[in-house]
């Protein structure tokens, strides 16, 4: 899934670091953002398309944020993690193993969608006050965290979705573990309802790519609905029932599929 890497800098020893495909995001949200006739409509070229790189900038470093909040709780719980990732789809932090208790794995899971909602309340502070500077600065800067605003309060609700390998699924799983008992077993359940949202999602894509004006929007629903399948698919497989014990034990390694977050869904507006 995830190709050429390139490492930016570290945080508390993690590498945080972005995929090329990354690189097709910013330009993709840049490009929107300037281009939406509501953007800083009596700006200058120059100011709406720097405002608009500045949004595209502050979308993967909202997603990084988010990605360091699963990573840093994660280390509180005693879960290495590798690296942060920025993709396509979004963000990943690889963990180094799987899970070993359903409220530590709850935990490093809700910290990411809380980190979000700090980062929004912050965003909603600065975009207060940037409202009362004068002048044009304002109004871009306004604009920029108002966009900023809205796109992490819908990282953080898009990503608290039952479906995984979204976070609210991750939650479903540690919730189900923590019923019966059973890491595989609630793995594969929260595989099994992600894999519904995922064909939800490609069907709504499908519909409103058809019948409605966002055809963008509509197609990258197909193919984020696309990802979260393949993901829930790999994952219903790599835990399915053994002819040996069903325990707690994770797949090995090279079978466990991506983590991944859907902190991407900004980029279809
Ligand atoms: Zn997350």
């Amino acid at each position: 899934m995830l190709g050429r890497r390139a490492h930016l800098f570290r945080v508390s020893g993690v590498s945080v670091g972005a995929d090329v495909t990354s690189l097709l995001v910013l330009l993709l949200v840049a490009a929107t953002l300037a281009m939406r006739p509501t953007f800083l409509p009596q700006a200058t070229d120059a100011v709406r398309w720097v405002a608009a790189l500045a949004g595209a900038l502050g979308l993967l470093a909202s997603i990084v944020f988010h990605e360091l909040g699963h990573a840093i709780a994660a280390q509180a719980v005693g879960v290495r993690v590798s690296r942060i990732t920025l993709f396509l789809f979004g963000g990943v932090a690889e963990l180094d193993s799987d899970p070993i208790h359903p409220w530590r794995d709850a935990a490093t899971t809700i910290a990411g969608p809380l980190s979000t909602g700090v980062l929004a309340l912050l965003l909603l502070l600065l975009a207060r006050s940037a409202a009362a500077w004068p002048g044009g600065a304002g109004a871009a800067a306004f604009t920029v965290l108002q966009y900023l605003l809205s796109i992490n309060l819908l990282i953080a609700l898009f990503n608290l979705l039952p479906a995984f390998p979204l976070d609210g699924g991750r939650l479903l799983r540690a919730l189900l573990w923590r019923v019966r008992g059973d890491y595989r077993w609630a793995t594969r359940i929260a595989a099994r309802v992600g894999t519904g949202l995922a064909l939800a999602l490609i069907a709504l894509g499908v519909g409103s790519a058809l019948f409605d004006r966002l055809r963008f929007g509509g197609l990258w629903s197909v193919l984020l609905g696309m990802f979260l399948l393949r993901a829930a698919l790999q994952t219903a497989r790599a835990y399915a029932p053994t002819p040996a014990a069903d325990g707690v034990d994770g797949p090995h390694p090279a079978q466990r599929p991506p983590a991944g977050d859907g902190s991407q869904v900004d980029r279809r507006r």
